[in-house]
């Protein structure tokens, strides 16, 4: 993947493409993977980086939802956990089965949360990860020897899915690639081309990078832009009426020590009624989330006091040793694009539907926005199935159920540390092999290598050290303090491979550094300026 070359592709092309998709996020990829493996011709652009908005910012579960199968929403439960499986199938070396315990603290929970995984056992059929169970209060601290102990009575264990969503992502846009699609991220659908019967007929794209815009056709526009998706719309149709109600989650990411051993917490109940997890991800502890009303999107929302609170305050209740501010790695907030239900309290995200919707406006734009990160790849079939009928597209069936997702490995394990880039683990090692310098570790407190970091701006087109940091790696939200320190050194790595200046290097820096402090929580005594200084 080399923008430069995605870049000629798109300024060449006279003819229409196929489907034009705005939006790299989970929705997006899953769309340009899904039209481009059934022979369509697809052009995807992402505004800023793949992922920058929502898809990077999850719980990184792949899970049939418990909170939805006691909504009663069994349809959902379904076809998220049948989604789960082709996941778990078709991308092993991202996603792997986590054991979860659900901790009983009153007498009824073990027999009443017990039914209900047998439910959620059912209804993932062929597609089970394990046997849910009730444990005895031993079983339930060997599982979770960091748990709160005082009037601890057992435990309900089950089984879900975890992965790292941007690698996921990452993979998604490679596989959209090797079916042929152009992808080019920086790239902004400013304003829609319509034909003489105000049809869409294709956009107009700003070129980010140098700021040059120029137009592209295609027989189908989608709009698969998240939170952006009423923004969007009303590119086409300026009276288009609101679609989307946001809601904003946090996370909370400590060290291991809080939940030492493999199995993640779930609480079924906090106090505002929903699901809290705390999950082992990249050896560190993420404890996560909230379900916040938001008026507006943002690409860096800002979590709030409150939710902060309410985490730190969940977590105390659960962990025998509770964590604080000053032990937080990293804080990390994201949006979810919910679909307004007419008549919904817009007070309640919690309470709205985590279904997909598919519309069609007057202008012929296609929008589908909500839904999850785990149902991604059938949201993207229904979504292309509409888009060969409005465009009288090439009728050939969806292939991606068991289509495999780039670097897909039978036997991950054996990558060791470099497992989750799958077959592209050996160009990353050959990179280290050839220069000794990039298989060093970047900072003690994180696990990536100078390699990575070239590997991503090569291949991956990682174009910034955010996209380096927080998205090819990890890095930023794992330890935010940590990423901002390595960040010259990244910079050096990526002007190198990008022929960028000094006064590049320099603005770069500049601006993660600012970006950290937005992931670095702030001891309460102290102020953001002590904490810069
Ligand atoms: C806190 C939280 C936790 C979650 N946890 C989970 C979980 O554990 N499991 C799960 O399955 N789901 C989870 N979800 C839901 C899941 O993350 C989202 O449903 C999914 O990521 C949405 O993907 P998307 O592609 O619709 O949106 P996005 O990822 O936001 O992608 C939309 C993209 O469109 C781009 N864009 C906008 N306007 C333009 C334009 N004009 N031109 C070009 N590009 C444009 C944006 O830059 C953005 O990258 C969670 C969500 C949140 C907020």
């Amino acid at each position: 993947m080399n923008r430069e070359e995605m870049l000629a592709r798109v300024k060449e092309r006279t003819q229409p493409w196929d489907i034009a998709v705005i939006g790299g996020g989970a929705v997006g990829a899953g769309v340009a993977v899904d039209a481009s493996s059934r022979g369509l011709d697809v052009l995807l652009v992402e505004r800023e980086d793949f992922g920058k908005g929502t898809s990077s910012r999850s719980t990184k579960l792949v899970h049939g939802g418990v909170r939805y199968l006691e909504q009663g929403n069994v349809a959902l439960v379904m076809e998220a956990l049948k989604e789960r499986g082709l996941l778990l199938r078709n991308a092993p070396h991202i996603v792997h089965n986590l054991p979860f315990v659900v901790p009983n603290y009153s007498w009824w929970e073990g027999p009443f949360y017990g039914v209900g995984m047998k439910v959620y056992d059912l209804l993932a059929g062929e597609y089970n990860f394990g046997k849910s169970r009730i444990l005895s209060l031993e079983e339930t601290l060997e599982h979770l020897p960091t748990i709160r102990r005082d009037g601890l009575r057992g435990g309900v264990l089950y089984h879900d899915g975890q992965f790292d969503d941007t690698r996921l992502l990452t993979h998604l846009i490679a596989t959209a690639v090797d079916h042929g699609a152009t992808v080019l991220n920086y790239a902004a659908a400013v304003a829609m081309v319509k034909n003489v019967e105000g049809v869409v007929s294709g956009i107009f794209v700003e070129d980010r990078e140098s700021g040059d815009r120029f137009t592209t056709k295609a027989r189908v526009v989608v709009n698969a832009t998240g939170i952006f998706a009423d923004e969007t719309r009303r590119l086409a149709q300026p009276d288009a009426t609101t679609m989307i109600s946001p809601s904003q989650g946090i996370h909370l990411v400590f060290d291991r020590s809080f939940l030492s051993g493999k199995t993640a917490i779930m609480v079924p109940h906090t106090k505002d009624g929903r699901v809290m997890f705390a999950i082992p991800w990249h050896d560190r502890t993420l404890v996560g989330t909230t379900d916040t009303p938001m008026e507006h999107a943002s690409y860096e929302p800002v979590a709030l006091g409150e939710e902060i609170a309410f985490i730190l305050d969940t977590a105390a209740l659960y962990l025998s040793k509770p964590p604080s501010r000053e032990d937080v790695l990293s804080i990390y907030v994201g949006i979810r694009p919910l679909v307004k239900r007419a008549g919904a309290e817009s007070s309640n995200t919690a309470a709205l539907s985590r279904d997909h919707t598919i519309q069609i406006d007057p202008s012929g734009l296609l929008t589908i926005v909500g839904g999850k990160w785990t149902t991604y790849r059938h949201m993207a079939e229904d979504c292309v199935n509409q888009a060969i009928t409005l465009g009288g597209l090439k009728d050939s069936p969806c292939v991606t159920f068991d289509l495999r997702i780039h670097g897909y490995h039978e036997h991950p394990e054996e990558l060791g540390e470099l497992r989750l880039y799958g077959t592209d683990a050996d160009g990353i090692r050959t990179l280290s092999q050839a220069n000794p310098v990039l298989a060093e570790k970047l900072h003690p407190d994180l696990p990536y290598v100078g390699a990575e970091i070239v590997w991503g701006a090569r291949y991956e087109m990682s174009r910034t050290v955010d996209d380096a940091l927080a998205r090819r790696t990890r890095a930023l939200l794992l330890n935010a303090r940590a990423a901002a320190a390595i960040a010259p050194k990244v910079a050096r790595l990526l002007a190198a491979e990008l022929g960028r200046n000094e006064k590049w290097e320099k603005d770069q820096v500049a601006s993660f550094t600012a970006l950290a402090q937005q992931y670095i929580l702030v001891p309460a005594k102290q102020t953001t300026e002590e904490v810069r200084s």
